[in-house]
C-alpha cells in the first residue's frame, strides 16, 4: 500500500512520498510562550514527533524539521507587562525553556530549527510587502490588511475548510478589535503601534506584526523551496491560521506552502474540550503531582490515533501506565533471561516479522499507532509465553531486543536503560544483600521498606538484587 497521509487539503488519504529535496521539509506551528503548554498542545507535539520518526526511522529520509516559537504576541505582551523588547524576552524565556523541558521529558525530538518570530521581522516585512504589490493588501493608518474577497476571487480562500466566504468567516470572525479593515474577514498582517509601544520600524511606520503572517515568513524563510513537503499544526488552528498561512503565501508567491496539511485532533478532559473557561486546563505539572510520569502520558498518546478525539482522564492515564510498565518490564525480562535452553528460532523469527508486518501497515497506513501498540503488545504476550515455556533461547533473544528498540525508534516510550539508582538506595540494597545471607530476614524485610519509601523497588534475580524504579 506504501505511505499515505490524510492529507486536509484534499480531505482523503493520500500517499506521501519523497517531494523534490533530498529531505522530507515539515514545519510545525509551534508554542506562544506566555504560560505552561497544556496537554492538548504537547499531544499535538508528539503526534509530530511520531510522525518525523516515522518518516525517519521508517523509511529512512532525513526530515528537515522547523517549529516555530512564537514570542511576540498580544498575549504576551498583556501577560508580560514589559516596556520594551528586553522585557517581553525576559518573560518568554523562562515558558519557552519550559516548554523544550516538557518536550523532552515527552521524548519529542527538538526539530532542526526553532526559530524565534522576533528573529524574522526583516522576513515577514518582505512578505509582506509583496503581497500588497501584487494586489492583496492594503494600507490603513499604519496597519496593513490581508485583502481576502481579492484573493478569493483570484484563488479561492479556505482551501482547507472549503469555507463559503461571507458566511462561514463572519461567523468567526478573523479579528473583531480592528476597525481600520475594509471587511470583516480581512486580518491584519501588520498592526500600527504607538511610537513609544513594543514594535518595529516598517515601510509603514512603527508596528508589529499579525500572528499569521510569522508561519508563512519563516517556513519559507527556514525550509527554502516552496511547497515544502509537510505542515503540521492542531485542528484548531485550521481557521483561521491556516487558512490565513496558505493565503498570505500564495497571495505574495503564487505558490502553495505546503503539500500534505496534517492536522491532530483535540485531546478532551473528562469529556469535554480543555479550555481555560472550563477550568480543566492540564499541564506535565498536574499530571507529575498525581504521581505518574511524562511517559505515561507519550503511551496514552500513541495508544489513540492522532486524527480521533482522544479523552483524557486520571483512569485512562492509569491504563496508559500500567501498559508502560508491561512493555517495559518485557523489555528488561528479556535482557535479563539467561536463555540458556536451545528455544524455537521459527517461533521467534514468525513473531518478530508478523509483528514487523503489521506494525509498518499500520504505521504506513495514516500513522496508526493505535494499531502499532497493539502490535507490539500482541508480541509482548507471546514472547512472554515463549520465556515461560522455555522456548525462547539465547540465539533468539538479540533478535527480539532489536525489533523491540526498531520499534522503541518511532514510538519512543521504553526505557532503553535502566536508571541508575541513587547512592543511598543502591546502599541500603547492598545491606540488605548482607542481612539476607545472614538469613535475618526481619532486619532485610526493614531495609526493603526502607528503599521502597524512596521511590525504588528491589527484586531478587538469579544474578543478584535489581533495583527498579517504583
Ligand atoms: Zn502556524
Amino acid at each position: 500500500m506504501g505511505l499515505r497521509f490524510y492529507n486536509t487539503l484534499n480531505r482523503r488519504k493520500e500517499p506521501f512520498a519523497l517531494g523534490r529535496g533530498k529531505a522530507v521539509s515539515m514545519y510545525v506551528c509551534g508554542p506562544t510562550v506566555y504560560a505552561p503548554a497544556q496537554l492538548g498542545n504537547l499531544r499535538s507535539y508528539v503526534s509530530a514527533d511520531i510522525l518525523r520518526r516515522w518518516l525517519e526511522h521508517g523509511h529512512g529520509w532525513k526530515v528537515q524539521a522547523v517549529m516555530n516559537v512564537t514570542d511576540i504576541e498580544d498575549k504576551i505582551l498583556r501577560d508580560s507587562q514589559a516596556k520594551d523588547l528586553s522585557g517581553v524576552q525576559a518573560f518568554t524565556k523562562p515558558h519557552e525553556e519550559r516548554f523544550f523541558a516538557d518536550l523532552e521529558g515527552l521524548g519529542v525530538e527538538r526539530p532542526g530549527a526553532t526559530p524565534h518570530a522576533t528573529e524574522h521581522i526583516g522576513g515577514m516585512i518582505k512578505l509582506i510587502e509583496r503581497i500588497q504589490e501584487n494586489g492583496f493588501a492594503y494600507e490603513r493608518d499604519g496597519s496593513v490588511y490581508f485583502d481576502v474577497a481579492k484573493y478569493n476571487e483570484r484563488y479561492g480562500y479556505g482551501a482547507l475548510q472549503k469555507l463559503e466566504l461571507g458566511k462561514d468567516t463572519a461567523k468567526h470572525r478573523i479579528d473583531n478589535d480592528e476597525y481600520g479593515k475594509e471587511s470583516v474577514q480581512d486580518f491584519a498582517l501588520w498592526k500600527a503601534e504607538p511610537e513609544d509601544a513594543i514594535g518595529w520600524r516598517s515601510p509603514w511606520g512603527h508596528g508589529r506584526p499579525g500572528w499569521h503572517i510569522e508561519c508563512s515568513a519563516m517556513a519559507a524563510g527556514e525550509l527554502g523551496a516552496l511547497p515544502i513537503d509537510l505542515h503540521f499544526g492542531g485542528v484548531d488552528l485550521t481557521f483561521p491560521h491556516h487558512e490565513n498561512e496558505i493565503a498570505q503565501t500564495k497571495a505574495a508567491t503564487g505558490e502553495d506552502l505546503a503539500r500534505f496539511w496534517v492536522h491532530g485532533e483535540h485531546l478532551l478532559v473528562d469529556g469535554k474540550r480543555m479550555g481555560k473557561s472550563e477550568g480543566n486546563m492540564l499541564t506535565l505539572a498536574d499530571v507529575a503531582k498525581r504521581g505518574f510520569e511524562p511517559v505515561h502520558l507519550r503511551m496514552l498518546f500513541v495508544q489513540a490515533h492522532y486524527r480521533s478525539k482522544l479523552n483524557f482522564t486520571w483512569e485512562s492515564l492509569a491504563g496508559a501506565k500500567e501498559s508502560y510498565e508491561r512493555l517495559q518490564s518485557f523489555y528488561d525480562r528479556l535482557g535479563e533471561h539467561g536463555g540458556d535452553t536451545a528455544g524455537d528460532a521459527e517461533a521467534a523469527t514468525k513473531l518478530i516479522t508478523d509483528t514487523q508486518e503489521r506494525f509498518a501497515a499500520a504505521m504506513d497506513d495514516d500513522l496508526n499507532t493505535a494499531e502499532a501498540v497493539a502490535a507490539v503488545f500482541d508480541l509482548v504476550r507471546d514472547g512472554n509465553a515463549l520465556i515461560d515455556g522455555d522456548e525462547l533461547g539465547a540465539d533468539q533473544l538479540p533478535a527480539v531486543l532489536e525489533a523491540l528498540r526498531g520499534w522503541n525508534d518511532v514510538l519512543g516510550v521504553l526505557t532503553l536503560e535502566a536508571p541508575a539508582a541513587p547512592a543511598n538506595v543502591a546502599k541500603l540494597a547492598e545491606e540488605r544483600e548482607v542481612t539476607r545471607q545472614r538469613d535475618d530476614f526481619a532486619e532485610a524485610d526493614r531495609l526493603r521498606k526502607q528503599i521502597e519509601r524512596a521511590g525504588w523497588t528491589v527484586e531478587d534475580t538469579a544474578q543478584g538484587p535489581r533495583l527498579r524504579k517504583r
